[in-house]
């Protein structure tokens, strides 16, 4: 149960028309959870199928041919005293809204999005596919702990000309997942590639944005690296992120610095959640403009932050074949404690006193 498409029977999809949004629930085909967990590998792998298979669906449209699209990621998270909770899926509304605009899509009303993605877990988990609770995560800072990861995402009405899409869908889909990083030391590397360019879509949560990033994530990969992280596009010198996941770093200094958002950077929820939960232990935090220059004289500890990466930490980072290691290739002190508190947080260890869970009942 790594970061894979093991879809809940259960989703949500609202098609837009002049009327408004039309929403329904789908029940695609399941057996109980234990008896799909006995499946053999190609009888799981045609049930997820099955699952993943739409009939209604306009083969050639502006997302199948364009990518015209936004999504979004959110998780729920097993508590420690039972149940499921949300974290900030207000935030994430807020944001899918956004993307929408951005691409001159039909808003999706706020309140519409967060009920859809609680009933869809709720529903789901009514079925017997949800996760629970295991002490067990405590002793290792919840690094393997599984969650239920929510992914909303929009569709386009059938179309072939280069146009905007009009009449989208919102779809929701939940599969449960553990850690999405796989297993080995986690270097990183500076990709020559540009994710995104001023006057572009990169502060959109744009399924489009993620052809270069797939890209240069498998060339990092093949290269023995866990993530790539992109310079911006105009001078080439400053950090912007990763593949799908914002980077910060500790420096020397005692600052705890993270590129400033602009048109070209994902506004992560997490890296906003770091921001707050470091300046309330008193760190000092900038966003800010960071060369790869200063990052190699000044930082100390790396760490990179999103819904699916929590917040994982670097041990080095090779810019033109050369390598930065980081804390000596320890976790450093500082990322280790933002870490554990931000699992804490989500996974009820810790009071909630920012209001940031919302319980799925
Ligand atoms: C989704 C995403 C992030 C992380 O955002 P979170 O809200 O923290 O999950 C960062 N960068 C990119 C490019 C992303 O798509």
């Amino acid at each position: 149960m790594a970061f894979s498409l093991n879809s809940c029977p259960v989703i949500y999809r609202a098609r837009y028309s002049q009327e408004g949004w039309k929403e329904e629930y789908l029940e695609k085909p399941h057996n109980t959870p234990e008896e799909e967990a006995r499946l053999g590998g190609d009888e799981a792998a045609a049930l997820m199928n099955s699952r993943n298979f739409f009939d209604d669906m306009p083969l050639v449209s502006y997302t199948t041919q364009y990518g015209l699209s936004c999504f979004e990621g959110l998780k729920a998270l097993p508590q420690k005293d039972g149940g499921l909770a949300i974290f900030r899926p207000e935030r994430n509304a807020a944001r899918f809204n956004m993307s929408m605009k951005g691409l001159y899509m039909p808003p999706f009303p706020e309140d519409r999005f967060i009920t859809a993605v609680k009933e869809t877990v709720k529903r789901n988990a009514a079925l017997g596919f949800s996760v629970s609770y295991k002490p067990e995560w405590e002793k290792n800072s919840f690094i393997n702990a599984d969650s239920i990861y929510i992914r909303p995402f929009t569709y386009s009405e059938g179309g072939i000309g280069v146009n905007i899409s009009r009449e989208p869908w919102v779809m929701v889909v939940i599969s449960p997942v553990s850690a999405y990083f796989s297993a080995g030391t986690p270097d990183a590397v500076i990709t020559e590639r540009i994710r995104a360019t001023p006057k572009g879509t990169g502060w959109i949560k744009a399924a489009s944005n993620y052809t270069i990033a797939a890209l240069a994530k498998h060339e990092a990969v093949e290269a023995g690296f866990i993530e790539c992280i992109f310079l911006d596009a105009a001078e080439r010198k400053y950090i912007e992120e990763g593949s799908s996941c914002n980077i910060f770093f500790y420096l020397k200094s005692g600052e705890l610095a993270t590129p400033e958002l602009g048109d070209t950077i994902l506004p992560g929820i997490t890296r906003s959640s770091i921001i707050e939960l470091a300046r309330d232990r008193g760190i000092k935090v900038s966003e800010r403009q960071i060369a790869i220059d200063e990052v190699i004289a000044e930082a100390k500890e790396c760490f990179v932050s999103g819904t699916a990466a929590g917040a994982t930490p670097l041990v080095s980072l090779t810019w033109q074949g050369k390598k930065t290691v980081f804390n000596n290739g320890k976790v450093g002190e500082i990322t280790a404690e933002l870490r554990d508190t931000l699992k804490g947080i989500q996974y009820g260890i810790i009071p909630d006193t920012k209001g940031w869970l919302v319980r799925v009942e």
